[in-house]
């Protein structure tokens, strides 16, 4: 089955009656951008940042932040490369930072509340120096940048301001020979309860939605995701996180807003036709899901995952909704 399963590598992600998805790979290093290409992804959905700031004594200078975004931007010529900027705090400590101790982080001073902080900031504009250069260096390759943990349009225009202001200073020390922001798509990460219930504001000023089913469900149960305790509640497949990511699914190709996927649930083919059927852009996953995630796309037609949609939402249990999805 393996075997067969590696037939699929060159293939793409495309149901019977013609519906395609983009499956793309979720890095961590740079070093994982050769192997996810190999793998058959499509581009990069989501490059967590943060993991160049760990098992380190420092944070990485803008030189090497540059070289580690070109060698990933090279890797996906002709493709697209969403990196999301650093996204500390909550789970993802770093012990050089000195971050506040805080009762709880996951509600704390994490994600771009974190960069947008007077006393980080420094962190956040030496990325974004170095995501600009990284850019203008690769122009053959699409880099979109993507902010985690927005909660409302003030926090997004504060980044978006903040990555243009940027751009200007680069332009007038003559680092940027020409603007390139105007080539690069800003977005966001839809893993808030707030960010869901403004999906129609922030459409207005994000190019693009990505869902991170793994803080948004830990959101919407109130549930932290690494405490074994609530493993009962805690399942991918809580009919309340499955109406959550319906009504942002919907909603955002109601206002015509590219709509991926990069949490867990993405990488799990027992979900591919019910966000299918929902209408995901691109679902974004470990490289080693990507065959599996094709396969479970490429058994599925449009009507088949839009009746199973309907069943999923009516459906009041996670063990009622694992089983009508496996
Ligand atoms: C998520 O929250 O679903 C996500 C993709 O980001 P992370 O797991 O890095 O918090
Ligand atoms: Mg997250």
């Amino acid at each position: 089955q393996q075997q067969q399963l590696a037939l699929l590598k060159d293939q793409p992600a495309i149901t019977p009656d013609g519906i395609r998805v983009e499956v793309a790979a979720n890095i961590g290093r740079s070093a994982d951008a050769g192997p996810a290409v190999e793998a058959g992804a499509t581009g990069v959905g989501l490059f967590r940042t943060e993991f160049l700031f760990l098992e380190r004594t420092s944070a990485p200078t803008e030189e090497e932040q540059v070289a580690a975004y070109s060698t990933v931007l090279q890797a996906f010529t002709g493709k697209t490369v969403i990196v999301r900027t650093l996204d500390i705090g909550g789970d993802k400590s770093v012990p050089y930072l000195d971050l506040p101790k805080e009762d709880n982080p996951f509600l704390g001073l994490r994600g771009i509340r974190l960069c947008l902080a007077p006393h980080y900031q420094h962190l956040f504009r030496t990325q974004v120096r170095a995501l600009l250069l990284a850019a203008q260096e690769n122009s053959s390759s699409t880099l979109w940048l993507m902010f985690p943990m927005i909660c409302d349009v003030r926090e997004l225009r504060e980044a978006k301001a903040f990555v243009a202001e940027t751009e200007q200073q680069l332009l007038q020390d003559s680092q940027l020979t020409a603007p390139v922001l105007a080539r690069i798509q800003q977005g966001i990460m839809i893993e808030t309860p707030a960010a869901v219930w403004l999906l129609d504001q922030l459409a207005k000023e994000a190019d693009f939605f990505s869902i991170g089913t793994n803080d948004l469900a830990q959101y919407i149960l109130v549930s932290d995701r690494l405490n074994a305790n609530l493993a009962e509640l805690h399942r991918p497949f809580h009919p309340a996180v499955m109406r959550t990511i319906a009504h942002i699914i919907r909603t955002a190709r109601q206002l015509a807003c590219w709509v991926g996927m990069c949490g867990e649930m993405a990488g799990d083919p027992r979900a591919s036709a019910f966000l299918l059927g929902l209408g995901i852009n691109e679902l974004s996953m470990e490289a080693s899901s990507l065959n599996a995630v094709k396969q479970a796309i490429r058994s599925t037609s449009g009507a088949q995952a839009q009746d199973l949609v309907t069943r999923v939402l009516a459906a009041e249990t996670a063990t009622d909704i694992e089983a009508l999805l496996s």
